[in-house]
């Protein structure tokens, strides 16, 4: 069999540069993935189907130790320290079908700074149409926010929050941090510092691809 483009790992990126390689319908994709693929949607394991925010034990098993789903890594930062697990999903969706799907931008500072280290197309004006192309918000439509990415974003209402995640927020609040609607628009964040001191919650759905194109199961290990 030949294919035009090999991609290997079906993970965030990968899954992309597939999925927009596959736009074109002249050109022939193979993806190549270590983990499972599930199709239809409903054939989706529940912690992978529902993972973070539905109910934190099931989520812990989509990246846990032993998970079917990860690649198991563990790792010590010193000597002295015991292995802690490094989570790394293998699965089609790699990371991101076992994160935590929260869909934060980098600080607009941040991209301002690498632009001026001489990368001049990472600028934060030069990449807020790629941020809103990738989404559809669901919430917001401003002039921070797409409404026809395939990622589907919104945030969770507070009637959806756990009790102790609402004792946080109200903690933080008397605390004096900041409430924060919108952590992706920057003239809520103010400046970098502040981006710490404020928080909102998010969910990020995984993305269709456009056109169908060959998944294969696989890998070598080297
Ligand atoms: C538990 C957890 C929570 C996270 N929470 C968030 C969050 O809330 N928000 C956020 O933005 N980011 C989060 N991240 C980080 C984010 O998921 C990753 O940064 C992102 O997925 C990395 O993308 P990637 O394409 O580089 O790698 P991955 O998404 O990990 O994809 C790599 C893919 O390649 C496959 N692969 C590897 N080697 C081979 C091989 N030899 N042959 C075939 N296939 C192979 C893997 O199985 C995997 O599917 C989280 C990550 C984890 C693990």
């Amino acid at each position: 069999m030949h294919y035009d483009k090999i991609v290997v790992g079906a993970g965030a990126a990968g899954s992309i540069i597939a999925a927009r390689l596959s736009e074109n319908p002249d050109m022939s994709i193979l993806l190549v993935e270590a983990g499972p693929d599930y199709h239809p949607a409903e054939t989706m394991p529940d912690c992978i189907r529902y993972a973070y925010g539905h109910d934190e034990n099931i989520w812990a098993k989509a990246f846990g130790h032993d998970s079917e789903f990860s690649w198991n890594y563990f790792a010590r930062t010193t000597d002295e320290a015991p292995p802690v697990l490094v989570p790394r999903g293998k699965i089609v969706g790699g990371s991101s079908a076992v994160n935590s799907q929260i869909f934060l931008r980098g600080v607009p500072e941040d991209y301002d700074d690498w632009f001026d280290l001489g990368n001049d197309e990472w600028s934060y004006d030069k990449l807020l149409p790629f941020f809103k192309k990738v989404e559809t918000d669901t919430d917001i439509n401003d002039e921070f926010h797409g409404t026809e990415g395939p990622i589907l974003v919104r945030r969770f209402k507070e009637n959806e929050w756990h009790e102790e995640q609402q004792a946080f927020y109200e903690a933080c609040l008397l605390k004096g941090f900041d409430d924060c609607k919108d952590h992706n628009n920057p003239k809520t964040i103010h400046n970098k510092s502040n981006a710490a001191r404020e928080f909102s919650y998010y969910q990020a759905h995984w993305c269709n691809f456009k056109h169908p194109l060959s998944v294969l199961r696989g890998f070598k290990h080297y």
